[in-house]
């Protein structure tokens, strides 16, 4: 544990090293990713290991949700950051400035506060810290409580791949610890986690006008037209409402399904729920694990409570497993629901597939736009026209047609959502460019001109002005031209104060 009046000499170490880190050639960082990946790649198992252990998630779960991704995105920003980070040209478009060479620059922010949950407690802070790093910042990781141990393991990571000791610093703790962090002033915050926590830490970085990135909750809705295929849509809308058993922020948590083929597709999603195993992450066939705490159960129960009261049907599960402990839930599918019902309304965060006939495309459309949160959501359809025209009336940050949640491993697609669900994002080429400071920069290529706005006013300036408007923006070009003697004389004839 680090007690929190510790966290400001942990940032003091922390720019120290970075002023060091970022004078690095980028060459260099990258290469330090690709020691990484290999470190990652060779420790595969173990930290799929860890991750069960701790978080309770299936092994097939860890090695392809979490290790996959990471081994991904330390290839994808060692190969690409040297693009993405280089100086950018600035052709400008106006011939008012023509006669300057200027160019975008990309630095680092210095260090970065990275504050990550406990349901993806590898790939979620390394997907941060990866492209972080790379771009030459210093971060302070603190991890949830509740996988402390895979942030131990986080930093371990780096360490072994040769990061320098002080660019990645692991700060342990609850909630406190992260608020320390945000007040001993780092230069940006990324956090991940619970709306409730990211309105604190947001109010708490305005307080200090520190700039954040918050990845926050989501209540995605899959959309079923009746076009679909319902044998692959019932299967992905059952390991999208149940993966990580539930405890995913892109998912599926909502349902909306036209109604002409609604009972069948309940039917076969019910189906293949009964089917699925539930029992400990390191189990080989399990396929539902526990959830995280006791406490994310009652949530959950409450929900369904509070549905069931105003007229949902459970059609399969919704009870405790207790044999297994504490935190093991049946997956269950939930019908006869309404947006009145908190199931509807507030993140599940569990186990729980809440089915809702629709009219048509547009009711389901009207009923996903009605929601706090805008993260993902899904479209199901043969069409791929109608798929995309629906996606185009999504109010959320990603929409996949016809796959569920899957764009979260590809490094590609930037992360992040609308509304409630947070600002920023992280991944990608928008994510990197979240953890750099663009600068501009211009060269005057006239240094010895003087500029003619430089004081010295008078009537005979302003006519000159305006004619040089006149040149730049009047309706046709003939008029453009005839302005434009005038006002070149005057402005450039060297006014000087
Ligand atoms: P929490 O908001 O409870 O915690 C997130 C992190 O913030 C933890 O490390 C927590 O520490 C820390 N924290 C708690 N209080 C403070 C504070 N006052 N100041 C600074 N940091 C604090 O989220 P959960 O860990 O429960 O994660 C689940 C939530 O995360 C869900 O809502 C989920 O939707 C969301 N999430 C969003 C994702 C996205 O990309 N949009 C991805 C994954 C999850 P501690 O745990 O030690 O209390």
């Amino acid at each position: 544990m680090t007690p929190p009046g510790e966290v400001a000499r942990v940032l003091e170490r922390a720019r120290q090293a970075q002023a060091e880190w970022a004078q690095k050639p980028l060459r260099e960082r990258c290469a330090l990713l690709r020691r990484l990946r290999e470190v990652m790649f060779a420790r595969r198992q173990e930290i799929a290991e860890v991750i069960t252990r701790e978080a309770g998630k299936p092994r097939v779960e860890s090695l392809l949700s979490e290790v996959m991704l990471i081994l991904d995105t330390a290839d994808y920003y060692a190969r690409k950051a040297p693009k993405m980070l280089r100086p950018e040209r600035v052709p400008h478009h106006s011939l008012a400035v023509k006669a300057k060479s200027a160019w975008l620059q990309y630095e680092p922010w210095g260090v970065l506060g990275v504050i990550s949950p406990w349901n993806y407690p590898i790939s979620i802070p390394i997907g941060v810290l990866i492209p972080a790093i790379v771009a030459g910042n210093a971060v302070v990781l603190k991890p949830s409580e509740l996988t402390a141990w895979c942030g131990a393991l986080v930093g371990e990571l780096f360490e072994q791949a040769g990061l320098p000791a002080g660019v990645l610093q692991i700060i342990q703790g609850k909630g406190d610890v992260g608020a320390a962090l945000i007040e001993g002033g780092p230069d940006k915050v990324i956090f991940t986690g619970s709306v409730a926590t990211g309105r604190r830490v947001a109010e708490a970085c305005a307080r200090k006008l520190i700039p954040c990135v918050l990845e926050l909750g989501g209540k995605d809705a899959m959309i079923v037209l009746a076009d679909a295929d319902l044998e692959i849509a019932s299967s992905a809308a059952v390991w999208g409402s149940f993966t990580n058993c539930g405890q995913a922020c892109l998912s599926v948590e909502r349902l909306y399904v036209e109604q002409s083929v609604a009972e069948k597709f309940t039917q076969i999603c019910v189906a293949k729920t009964r089917k699925l195993k539930v029992g400990r992450g390191l189990d080989g066939d399990t396929e539902i694990g526990p959830m995280i705490r006791a406490g994310q159960v009652t949530r959950v129960e409450e929900q369904l409570r509070d549905a069931v009261a105003r007229g949902a049907r459970v059609r399969t599960g919704g009870a405790r497993r207790t044999e297994l402990g504490d935190c093991f839930f049946e997956p269950t599918v939930v019908t006869g629901v309404d947006h009145s019902m908190l199931l509807m309304q507030e993140e599940t965060f569990g186990p729980v597939m809440a089915i809702c006939p629709v009219v048509d495309a547009a009711e389901a459309v009207r009923l996903a736009n009605d929601s706090a949160f805008g993260l993902g959501a899904t479209v199901w359809t043969r069409s791929a026209r109608r798929g995309r025209e629906i996606a185009g009336q999504l109010k959320v940050g990603t929409v996949m047609v016809n796959d569920v949640a899957s764009y979260f491993a590809i490094c590609e697609a930037p992360h992040g959502g609308r509304g409630a669900s947070g600002w920023g994002r992280t991944h990608s080429k928008h994510g990197l460019l979240e953890l750099v400071q663009v600068k501009y920069v211009d060269v005057d290529r006239l240094p010895r001109v003087p500029k003619s706005w430089w004081y010295g006013y008078s009537e005979e300036l302003g006519v000159a002005a305006d004619r040089f408007l006149e040149m730049l923006f009047a309706p046709t070009f003939r008029e453009r031209l005839g302005s434009a003697r005038g006002a070149l004389k005057t402005l450039f004839r060297g006014h000087r104060i």
